[in-house]
């Protein structure tokens, strides 16, 4: 027997696994909290429990692989065509997609950096260039700076809103004057995993502005808000040619009938759902106001987290913050996130600031 392995993609010596939040391990007589991937610390409501429940009697069966009730659902909550819809594994599975639709090897995929991890990671999969623009000194996407870096290769354009994992928001009228400027090949993703947790108004509904642009398709998922991260499930809205693509782009049955099931019910149970986000917009603005009173300057965050740029001192921080029993996401060399989550790891978190604070600054 041969003893050389599969030839693998060249492509694939660069591009990093890609890593999740760590979860929460507790040290001996502590509880442990997890801070580290923005989930949403509220459980599933007892209703969509329920449905999940009943839907997994039947996982001898494949799901229904059109997602029908959810789609309709989609369609009448949001105002658009069920063509216009696509859900995948995750909103990470569409942006996948998205990209597996739009580039290939000699294209490139354009975002601002620091963002999303996945960015870079499902770029270089499909084979194409990512095209990373700094994010200016306060966080914020430069809009104009990745429209001058648009060239005759840009194929396909991240725009997180809010940005994760700085938090921070572009305006309606700087992202319109950027998507007037964008040639009208090249898809627009906007990537709205956050925002039914935006309380500024001037930050667009992406719906909104994909109506009038078939360029434009906008990214949700019911990770966040709706509590479901566990159960794998996003959706795109976008003009029928790219949600076309996405349908046959997506792994056959990759959203599982629990998991629709689930979302359907977390949509009829949104005003409850939208009440939590509620709350852990009033635990941010705490959180916020606190690290402010003990001298932390901060991009101002319209998300679930806040973001510290500590720069060298991430690991220090994460480190401490571990100790204390909070998990936090380390992005060194930059700085560190931290998810906004029940009330008593928030306390842990703030002290641990403070502490660290006095001590390093
Ligand atoms: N977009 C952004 C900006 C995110 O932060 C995340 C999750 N961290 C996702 C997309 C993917 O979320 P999911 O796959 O759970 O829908």
């Amino acid at each position: 027997m041969s003893e050389t392995s599969p030839k693998l993609r060249a492509v694939l010596d660069n591009i990093p696994t890609y890593k999740p939040g760590k979860p929460a391990a507790a040290a001996e007589g502590r509880v442990a909290y997890k801070l580290s991937s923005n989930e949403n610390p509220y459980p599933p409501l007892p209703g969509v429990m329920e449905k999940a429940l009943a839907a997994a009697a039947n996982l001898n069966r494949y799901p229904d692989l059109a997602c029908t009730e959810l789609m309709n659902e989609l369609a009448e909550r949001f105002g658009v065509p069920v063509t216009h819809l696509a859900t995948g594994t995750g909103s990470v599975g569409i942006a996948q997609s998205l990209v597996q639709s739009t580039a290939g090897p000699g294209d490139e995929v354009m975002f601002a950096w620091r963002s999303f991890e996945a960015y870079p990671i499902v770029t270089q999969i499909a084979g194409a260039t990512p095209v990373m623009v700094p994010l200016t000194e306060d966080g914020t996407h430069d809009l104009d700076a990745m429209a001058e870096a648009i060239t005759e290769r840009t194929r396909l354009i991240f725009v997180c809103n809010p940005n994760n994992p700085t938090g921070t928001v572009v305006h309606r009228e700087e992202l319109e004057r950027f998507l007037d400027r964008v040639p009208s090949d090249i898809l627009i993703v906007l990537d709205e995993a956050y925002i039914e947790f935006i309380r500024d108004s001037e930050v667009p509904n992406g719906i909104d502005l994909y109506r009038d642009r078939p360029n434009v398709a906008v990214l949700r998922t019911f990770s966040k808000a709706y509590g479901l991260a566990g159960m794998r499930v996003g959706f795109a809205i976008a003009h029928e040619p790219v949600a076309a693509a996405l349908r046959k782009t997506a792994v056959p049955f990759g959203v599982t009938q629990v998991a629709q099931d689930a979302a359907v019910a977390s949509l009829r149970a949104e005003d409850e759902l939208l009440g939590r986000v509620g709350s852990l917009v009033s635990e941010r603005t705490r959180v916020v106001e606190a690290l402010a009173a003990q001298g932390w300057e901060l991009p101002v965050t319209q998300a679930n987290f806040v973001w510290l740029p500590l720069g060298e001192l991430s690991g220090e921080f994460t480190a401490a913050c571990e100790e204390a029993g909070v998990v936090v996401r380390p992005f060194a060399p930059d700085g560190v996130r931290v998810t906004i989550g029940e009330v008593e790891a928030n306390d842990i978190f703030l002290r641990t600031a403070e502490a660290f604070r006095k001590e390093k600054f």
